[in-house]
């Protein structure tokens, strides 16, 4: 496992439940879906109903669960978790709804791969409150309406073109979240250093915000392998210089690429000559699933300029050989 791997490993769960911001308040960054959605919620506590259905995309990590979690505890109402690869059928998504309370908030993880005749159903309950159940097999089947509670869905997507647009149109309120800014991170990463008890000065929680690839989860796992590693190393006391060491240890390079991410870039520049290069032909190359290098890899790599993606495939960018040490061929430095 890889420490800037943006998706949770499953042991740090509760780590991460301890560290989550429950008020919009507490919310580092994002300023423009913080602002939209407090208006959001601050509309419909005033007026007395359940917000408005709120889809949130951008890559794992960013903070979508988290806001979910705080849109149920500011409305003071309860949170229901689930997600599309857990709802197959309908009847499971009808057992969901009919069993929310009033004004709950559901919240539905990678809604993209919810199957198609779930998604149906949910258009119905999204804009009336109602499920059809069809009851009975051929032409003798009927559909039975049935009321459900009014609810908020709070559905969350790592890419919000996968949505088909009648779904995507049912919501009233779509918060795009971005990677964040160093200085957004760094100050996440301090207020967890003082909620673990973490003795952290400026220069490490900057250079810890600086290799986290502008993720919130990421910041937070690499303060807590940093911790482990001073507490091994240097009675738990935490300096730039140790941080430097721990990160190095767990091959996150100064950008916050890891073994992956330049497994990626250098199989570009050395197998195909700087690319155009298929995004399967590259995934073999570094043995790794296509996934993997489109979703983890390839979005960062482009973020910092490393990598385009052209019509005719993955080209590594001058910056990209430059990082990896190697001089671009059309550079003339040579
Ligand atoms: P996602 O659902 O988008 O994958 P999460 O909401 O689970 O991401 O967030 C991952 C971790 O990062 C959590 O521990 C959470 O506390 C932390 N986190 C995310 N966004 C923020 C933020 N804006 N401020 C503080 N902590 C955050």
């Amino acid at each position: 496992h890889s420490a800037v791997d943006p998706w949770p490993e499953p042991e740090e769960r509760a780590a991460e439940a301890a560290l989550r911001p429950s008020t919009l308040e507490e919310f580092e960054g994002q300023p423009r879906v913080s602002d939209q959605l407090g208006l959001v919620l601050s509309a419909a506590k005033h007026r007395g109903t359940t917000p408005d259905h709120v889809l949130l995309s951008g890559p794992p990590g960013l903070g979508k669960t988290t806001l979910a979690m705080i849109i149920a505890s500011e409305m003071g109402v309860p949170l229901h978790i689930t997600s599309g690869p857990a709802i197959q059928h309908p009847g499971d998504l009808a057992a969901i709804l009919s069993g929310l309370v009033e004004g709950e908030v559901l919240f539905l993880d990678e809604i993209h791969r919810m199957s198609r005749p779930a998604e149906e159903m949910l258009y119905l309950a999204m804009e009336d409150f109602r499920v059809d159940v069809v009851v009975g097999k051929g032409p003798g089947a009927t559909a039975i309406p049935i009321e459900i509670p009014a609810f908020t869905l709070v559905g969350a997507t790592t890419r919000v073109g996968l949505l088909p647009s009648p779904l995507r149109d049912r919501f009233g309120f779509t918060g795009n979240l971005d990677f964040y800014e160093v200085d957004d991170l760094q100050s996440i990463v301090t207020r967890s250093s003082a909620m673990l008890g973490v003795g952290l000065d400026e220069a490490s929680a900057h250079e810890i915000a600086s290799r986290s690839r502008g993720t919130p989860r990421i910041a937070n796992r690499l303060l807590r392998r940093v911790r482990d590693y001073a507490q091994v190393n240097n009675q738990g006391r935490v300096d730039l210089a140790l941080t430097r060491a721990a990160l190095e240890l767990y091959e996150v390079d100064p950008l916050g690429l890891d073994r992956l991410d330049r497994a990626v870039l250098e199989a570009i520049c050395t197998k195909f000559g700087g690319g155009p290069v298929g995004l399967s032909t590259l995934a073999i190359s570094v043995a790794e699933e296509a996934e993997t290098v489109q979703e983890v890899a390839e979005p960062f790599l482009v973020r910092l300029g490393f990598l385009m993606r052209t019509p005719r495939g993955r080209v590594a960018t001058e910056a990209g050989w430059r990082h990896l040490g190697l001089t671009p061929p059309s550079s003339g430095d040579n």
